[in-house]
């Protein structure tokens, strides 16, 4: 019985991240039937922790990139700035 409900709860957690997950949409008409097409990397940092992180300081990866979207529905390209954390 045990099982069971793990694996409930474990379909219920996937489908929450899915639902909160940050998708793109079209800022023409709304849809989220976007396709990423294209990624250009425009700069990357080294970020340091104020504190010292986990293991006694340290850091982590800063990419900034431009994202290429274009929607299924009604064709729009645009562009978005990205910034990733590693
Ligand atoms: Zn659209």
């Amino acid at each position: 019985m045990t099982l069971i409900i793990i694996v409930i709860l474990l379909i219920i957690a996937g489908i929450v991240w899915y639902l909160t997950k940050p998708r793109p949409r079209c800022p023409e008409c709304n849809s989220r039937n976007v396709k990423m097409f294209s990624q250009e990397p425009l700069s990357s940092r080294y970020f340091e922790y104020p504190s010292g992180g986990p293991g006694g300081g340290g850091g982590a990866m800063q990419l900034v990139y431009k994202a290429k979207f274009r929607c299924r529905d009604c064709q729009k390209v645009w562009e978005k700035e990205i910034t990733e954390t590693n």
